[in-house]
């Protein structure tokens, strides 16, 4: 089955063709670690995982590279003095590494109870500032870069004299672009305003500085991206993806990096999410319109109505295309959650299944055309809205099927076992919420069990007979036979 990716840099749908056969190399912008994600950055990272877990469904071997902004990355102003992590730990009063690492965790817990799969790579910037000055250098080399103050700068007219087209990726006309941009920092420093910086020199009060052949400093955010692919992916891979507002500059700096640096363009297939809104506006800190992740599956905030499960979080994410906006909603949640149930109920009756109703001759669910059609919908530009709607068919079909108004063979019943499952579990990447919470009881359970024998191995009956007595109460009978102890819930 061929596979088509909507090139953000031709605005195609294109088909895809892998450098190596079998095999896709992906670079992911990951967060910047300066303080805690909030769900529209969830959303961006959840896609890609759709994205990838979809690559790997359609048997390609992925290396997926997603890294961590750990230096570098400077207010939209470019003041120095406004590097993310030292404003950040100047306020919470800890080192700019304390910084990184609260939020990594917290980034990595986050990502985790939404069931995203980590990438084969997570570089960091802060761990390939060797690779970075070395670039910096060779553009400095090429005639590509120059250095001022401590500074070192891209040269965006250099580079387009010779015709390497600046602006090709967002579609950005350079002398538009000259007009119109007013620079706020290193006025006196760069040549143009639109050159952006590689390597900048750190004031005496900038904590995050390693030394240079300019002088000590920090690199430049867009470079990291170029020091990391280049080095895990190569010079040139096949799909690059990020959110719809790094485009520009960041897309578009790397691109430009590439082609100085290698003389080829770096991506053959630039991806771009699109956003998640709440109240029509984008989600963003600066502007206060957020909501905290591990806010929205607690309930304590004050947009929802009640909390959410992740998984329905993921679910309700996965219902629109990657491309599309999201406008995220209680109404929109409920509905979610009530179709998640649903389709959890139909998994259920499904590998509870044997008998069939009616034959498949007279069946009205014709399995082969509906495997093909789930795997054309993720074939085309991994339409997962798509997906789910051919999944609910099989959902409709399951009810009847219950009620024995359907048939189907057991070979197509077993096929639409492994599918079904396979789709729902492995592509969506969804959780079975209430099998996972009986498999916790169980642990719980065992815990409590193991305990209890313990008392009694000391000889503390008292103990023993309180848990036996306190989880009776709560309708769990706990039965001592020769194979150990078994429990059953009433
Ligand atoms: P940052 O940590 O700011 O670099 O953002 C991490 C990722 O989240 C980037 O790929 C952004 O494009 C993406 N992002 C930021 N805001 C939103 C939003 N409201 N909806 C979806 N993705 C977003
Ligand atoms: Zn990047």
């Amino acid at each position: 089955m061929a596979l088509k990716i909507y090139n953000s840099l031709t605005n195609e749908k294109e088909v895809f063709k892998p450098i190596h056969e079998n095999k896709v190399g992906m670079y992911v912008c990951g967060p910047t670690v300066y303080s805690n994600v909030h769900l529209g950055n969830v959303r961006t990272f959840m896609s890609f995982d759709f994205i990838y877990r979809t690559l790997m469904y359609l048997g390609y071997d992925v290396r997926y590279v997603r890294n961590i902004t750990d230096a570098g990355h400077l207010t939209d102003d470019g003041n120095v003095e406004n590097d993310r992590f030292v404003k950040q730990s100047r306020l919470e009063k800890l080192e700019p590494m304390e910084i990184v690492q609260k939020y990594t965790v917290d980034f990595h817990k986050v990502l985790d109870i939404f069931n995203l799969l980590p990438p084969t790579i997570e570089p960091t910037a802060t761990g390939h500032i060797i690779e970075q000055i070395e670039l910096t250098q060779k553009l400095i080399d090429t005639g590509f870069a120059y250095e001022s103050n401590g500074s070192v700068y891209f040269d965006v007219l250099a580079y387009n004299a010779k015709g390497l087209n600046y602006g090709e990726l967002s579609r950005r006309n350079i002398e538009e672009l000259f007009a119109n941009t007013r620079d706020l920092d290193g006025q006196s420093e760069k040549k143009n305003p639109q050159d952006f910086a590689l390597w900048k020199s750190a004031s005496p009060a900038h904590i995050m500085r390693w030394n240079s052949p300019w002088g000590e400093g920090f690199p430049g955010w867009h470079l990291e991206c170029t020091a990391m692919s280049t080095k895990y992916l190569g010079e040139k891979f096949d799909i690059h993806g990020g959110g719809m507002d790094l485009k520009f500059p960041h897309h578009e700096c790397e691109i430009a990096q590439g082609k100085a640096c290698n003389g080829t363009n770096p991506v053959n297939y630039w991806m771009h999410a699109n956003m998640l809104t709440m109240n029509g506006q984008r989600m963003s800190k600066s502007t206060g319109n957020y909501i905290i992740p591990m806010d929205l599956v607690s309930g304590e905030n004050d947009f929802f109505q009640k909390a959410f499960h992740p998984t329905i979080v993921r679910f309700n994410f996965l219902q629109a295309h990657y491309r599309s906006v999201l406008d995220i909603s209680n109404d929109a949640m409920v509905a979610s959650e009530k179709g998640f149930q649903r389709l959890m109920e139909a998994v259920k009756i499904l590998n509870s299944s044997t008998g069939t109703a009616k034959s498949d001759s007279e069946s009205t669910f014709d399995f082969t055309a509906w495997k093909n059609k789930c795997d054309e919908a993720l074939g085309d530009d991994f339409n997962s809205p798509i997906l789910i709607s051919h999944l609910f068919e099989a959902v409709n079909f399951l009810f009847k099927l219950k009620e024995r108004k359907e048939g189907i063979s057991a070979e197509n019943l077993e096929l639409l076992k492994a599918a079904m499952n396979e789709y729902v579990f492995q592509v969506l990447g969804l959780q079975n919420i209430e099998e996972n919470n009986n498999s916790k009881l169980d642990q719980a359970l065992q815990v409590l069990i193991e305990l209890r024998n313990q008392a009694r191995k000391s000889k503390n009956f008292d103990l023993s007979d309180q848990i036996r007595d306190r989880l009776l109460a709560e309708g769990i009978e706990l039965k001592d036979g020769r194979e150990g102890t078994t429990y059953s819930i009433q």
